[in-house]
């Protein structure tokens, strides 16, 4: 069967609160695929979402929706949308039981059905085994997995997912990422972060998000291009390594068979260094190097 297609499309965004501009005329069109929402704390990713889940009102522009404006079809919209909030908006006294069945109500959906998809989200992320136990009793990970699950629970088409993996241990980060990866199927999925590493590999587009603006935006192969020949690796001392620090060229640094290495960002081929393919986390360096909470 061939999928749900939809068309997501943003033009000329604006937000401002009072004089500072948040969001400074974005425009973007989603179809199905996950996207990726790259940029520091305060780039305005939250924002974004929450316009866009139609929790904040826009102080300009619009969005459409299949061709038609999203205000007037915000019911069906709501409908189609799930939307996971970066803090944990969990009901610690509710069981996961009530949690899902609580969410499914206030979608609107009928018993059954909340019934069966409940049913079928709970093995899906690994819960079934504490549906009826408390949320209070949950880990981190089961956590986020409830959220996850209460989340998919009216079968959403569009997901937007800030920060899905937050406080997760390495081992959780990779399976919420292939959770979402396999739940992303027919769906428009937007993830928001501002680890890199969360969503490289699952991501089909990425949008670098600096001060309001999209700054860079594209499939991978096309966002490599900006760093095609500038990333070289080279074995370094310690020494050699503060010097390029200071310099803000370091990517990341790694040891390999006891030998030091750096991933350089030679934007202007002024060291030597074997050049090596660029990753999606060294462009978010180039990106928000200046930035003080850039985390790769
Ligand atoms: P991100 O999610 O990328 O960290 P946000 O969307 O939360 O970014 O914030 C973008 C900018 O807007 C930040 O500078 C933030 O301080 C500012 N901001 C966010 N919410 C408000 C608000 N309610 N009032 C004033 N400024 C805000």
């Amino acid at each position: 069967m061939n999928g749900f297609k939809m068309k997501l499309e943003i033009k000329q965004l604006v937000k401002n609160y009072g004089s500072f501009t948040a969001l400074d005329h974005i425009s973007y069109t989603f179809e199905n695929g996950i996207y990726a929402l790259l940029g520091p704390n305060g780039a305005g990713k939250s924002t974004f979402m929450n316009i866009l889940a139609m929790l904040l009102k826009e102080t300009q522009g619009e969005i459409i929706l299949d061709g038609k404006p999203l205000v007037k079809q915000k019911k069906s919209f709501l409908n189609m949308l799930g939307y996971m909030p970066q803090q944990q908006c969990l009901y610690e006294d509710f069981t996961l039981k009530d949690f899902m069945y609580y969410i499914g109500n206030l979608k609107g959906m009928k018993k059954q059905e909340i019934i069966s998809r409940s049913q079928y989200l709970v093995k899906e992320v690994k819960l079934e085994d504490v549906f009826y136990k408390k949320l209070s009793a949950f880990s981190g990970g089961m956590k986020q997995r409830a959220m996850l699950a209460a989340t998919l629970i009216n079968d959403p088409k569009i997901l937007i997912l800030d920060e899905p993996t937050a406080g997760l241990d390495p081992m959780k980060r990779m399976e919420m990422q292939n959770m979402i990866a396999i739940f992303a199927k027919d769906k428009i999925v937007l993830i928001a972060t501002h680890v890199v590493s969360d969503v490289e590999f699952i991501s089909s587009k990425f949008i670098f998000l600096k001060e309001g603006h999209i700054i860079l935006q594209g499939d991978r192969i096309s966002i490599l291009e900006c760093l095609d020949q500038k990333v070289k690796e080279r074995e370094i001392t310690i020494e050699e390594y503060q010097k390029y620090k200071q310099a803000n060229i370091v990517s990341s640094i790694y040891y390999r068979h006891d030998k030091l290495f750096a991933r350089i960002i030679d934007d202007h081929d002024e060291y030597s260094g074997e050049v090596i393919t660029p990753e999606i986390s060294d462009v978010y360096f180039y990106l928000f190097r200046d930035e003080k909470d850039a985390v790769l």
